[in-house]
């Protein structure tokens, strides 16, 4: 029996070797390579990939659909540890708003890991909207919705900071999740914020006056994101009337540094992006709130599903 136990533990811990249909079945978050069978490519970022496998351990084409997310190249120690941060952060949450952990795949003893998701098949908010074109009632039953998952990533003392109709995903008319928690960041008890230390991309045309400033990333920077996600929801994704478009139209002739600068100077002379053309003026006046320059007056997302909620109804 000591041998059989053993056996087991080497087994669980080495998951390659056992012979498949036994022990590899033990942990259904355990994934194995040799039984994903690659579909299509379903999206790129900055640093991931995203693809649709399919995951058939019978190999008799009765498996089902997965997103599979992997770093795009190899960025070394640091952008491993974050990898594996995003993917810790999202196995922790549990929320019909927040896309599903499955589990990983891990090769090279733990060098590669990807990321299984439940597979949404409408894709990205963005892709969808400009697909489906919602009417107004719909565009509100998503912001609500987005609003839902984000006030429960907040009560759970994360913060987004790269919220946009891009990482947004649909899985049919009435429901879509919030996914790429790939710049989420924990703030502990006490703290109000998070300060970017790492220069990386970054989405500066959905930030927040004070992440442009100070790089400082809080429950309320999130808010304004928020504000541009349902700009773009509203305008129905159209790319002429983008918020990187629209406010670069508004700054004039910047370029490279000077454009997060004359961005700033354009905040804060109080110019926004415009009502988007058939937006009820109480959803427009939402988003302005979400944008005010003082992150204390930006309503939280438990108000803002009521504020939502009200104006749908
Ligand atoms: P990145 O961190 O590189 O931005 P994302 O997680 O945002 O990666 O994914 C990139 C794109 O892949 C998304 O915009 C979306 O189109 C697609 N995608 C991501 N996850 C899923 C999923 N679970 N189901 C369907 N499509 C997905
Ligand atoms: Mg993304």
């Amino acid at each position: 029996r000591i041998v059989l136990r053993e056996l087991t533990e080497i087994m669980i811990k080495n998951p390659d070797i056992s012979p498949s249909g036994t022990f590899s079945n033990l942990d259904p978050s355990i994934f194995h390579k040799r039984h994903l069978k690659r579909v299509r490519i379903l999206g790129e970022g900055n640093f991931g990939k995203v693809t649709l496998y399919m995951y058939d351990p019978n190999n008799d084409g009765t498996g089902e659909r997965v997103a599979v997310k992997a770093l795009k190249q190899d960025g070394g120690q640091t952008q491993h540890e974050c990898w594996m941060k995003e993917i810790d952060i999202l196995k922790s949450l549990y929320h019909p708003n927040i896309v599903k952990y499955k589990g990983c795949c891990t090769e090279q003893g733990g060098q590669i890991v990807q990321l299984i998701m439940e597979y949404l098949p409408l894709g990205s908010l963005k892709e969808h909207i400009i697909a489906s074109k919602p009417g107004v009632p719909q565009c509100l039953l998503f912001a609500q919705q987005i609003c839902q998952g984000m006030a429960y990533l907040h009560s759970k003392r994360y913060i987004h900071r790269d919220l946009a109709a891009r990482n947004v995903l649909v899985e049919n008319d009435n429901m879509v999740k919030i996914g790429d928690f790939g710049l989420t960041k924990h703030i502990p008890e006490g703290e109000g914020y998070y300060r970017v230390r790492e220069n990386g991309d970054s989405p500066v045309y959905w930030y927040a006056i004070e992440c442009l400033k100070e790089s400082k990333f809080s429950f309320s920077s999130d808010v304004w994101s928020f504000g541009v996600t349902l700009y773009e929801i509203l305008t129905r994704c159209d790319y002429r009337m983008s918020p990187p478009k629209k406010l670069v139209e508004m700054l004039g002739p910047a370029q490279g540094q000077m454009i997060v600068t004359a961005l700033i100077a354009l905040l804060e002379r109080r110019k926004t992006l415009p009502c988007p053309k058939d937006c009820p003026q109480e959803v427009y006046m939402l988003m302005k709130q979400c944008w005010d320059i003082d992150p204390l007056l930006r309503p939280p997302f438990d108000s803002l599903i009521e504020r939502v909620e009200t104006i749908r109804k």
